[in-house]
């Protein structure tokens, strides 16, 4: 059994093949595996830590194909559920000149999407130590219960419980309904990672601190707000302090936030139990740090995603 489950969407991600233009510009697209909580559970077994994905993807080729990527990672299959009642999601994404990606979503309904709370396996979340989730299969029914009711038996069993409330306004239907949406998982998690754009906009405040402190509950233990090259903000109940990034020459971005969420929860996975010191959680978002600047140093999200090995030899260099 794993010791880490992730829960969310998993999808195809058609990248355009040339960066730096719109998706009307966009001459070709190129297939990627795709979908954030599938990224960090790869990200977690290229660490060395088991981890299983849970969710629901098409009865086609192409959840064949997300299948098959997950198991050559070494990631846990036996929660992964196929439908034939819809296809697997396709993504089409392409960075613009500025760095802002575009995408459109195919997916009416998608495979994630059925994921239906009777299909949640308790035991198989009560066997592990860590749950991550996201906010994807927040914002459509039956799988928003479905992860609602994986997040509260991941808690009912003492998991230490991760949530990457991943922002993508197109997929809600206003931006209201985005910020609800995403606050319904909120409660539930012990670790939050969130752009700085994110926090702004679920705070509705530029100063992260102050959006840090009115969004803060009982339950939270680290909340880390993550600004690409230069790096991320961590709160704790006591403390936040800035940890710089790493220089290195980008050429893909892609994935780098879920490979800082892997990173990062590997390193706290043994200390996930007693209070989270300090110099602790300092360390641990620096070698998230290194993760995510190494994702950013090549193509695409999962080809993308550090080793220890690589990590460690940033962090020393
Ligand atoms: P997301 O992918 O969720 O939007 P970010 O782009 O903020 O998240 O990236 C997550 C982390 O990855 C950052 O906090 C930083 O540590 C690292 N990172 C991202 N982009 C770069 C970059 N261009 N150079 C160095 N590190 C980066």
């Amino acid at each position: 059994m794993p010791v880490a489950i992730t829960c969310g969407e998993m999808l195809i991600d058609f990248v355009s093949t040339v960066a730096g233009v719109t998706l009307i510009e966009a001459p070709a697209f190129h297939k990627a595996a795709g979908g954030a909580p599938a990224n960090v559970a790869v990200g977690l077994a290229r660490l060395g830590l088991s981890s299983g994905f849970m969710g629901k993807v098409g009865g086609d080729d192409f959840g064949e194909f997300l299948r098959e990527t997950l198991a050559s990672n070494a990631v846990d299959t036996t929660h992964l559920l196929f439908t034939k009642e819809a296809r697997t999601t396709l993504a089409f994404v392409s960075l613009r000149a500025g760095g802002e990606r575009d995408f459109i979503f195919y997916r009416n309904p998608g495979a994630e999407m059925l994921f239906a709370p009777d299909e949640v396996n308790e035991d198989y979340i009560a066997s592990a130590e860590i749950f991550h989730f996201g906010s994807i299969t927040l914002g459509a029914q039956p799988s928003r219960d479905a992860t609602l009711r994986a997040a509260q038996a991941a808690s009912a069993h003492g998991l230490f419980i991760s949530y990457d409330p991943n922002l993508r306004l197109n997929l809600w239907s206003s931006p209201q309904a985005a910020r609800e949406g995403i606050m319904v998982g909120w409660p539930h998690a012990n670790l939050i990672k969130v752009s700085r754009e994110e926090l702004e906009f679920l705070s509705g405040s530029a100063d992260l601190e102050w959006g840090a402190r009115r969004l803060w509950h009982s339950n939270l233990r680290l909340l880390v707000a993550t600004h690409g090259a230069s790096g991320c903000t961590y709160f704790t109940p006591e403390a936040s302090g800035h940890i710089p990034g790493f220089a290195v020459e980008a050429v893909d971005t892609t994935g780098a936030g879920d490979a800082f969420l892997a990173a990062l929860l590997f390193k706290l996975h043994s200390a996930r139990n007693t209070p989270l010191a300090e110099g602790l959680i300092r360390e641990a978002v620096r070698f998230a740090n290194a993760a995510g600047a190494l994702t950013a140093t090549r193509r695409g999200a999962i080809p993308a995603l550090p080793r220890l090995s690589e990590i460690e030899e940033l962090l020393e260099g």
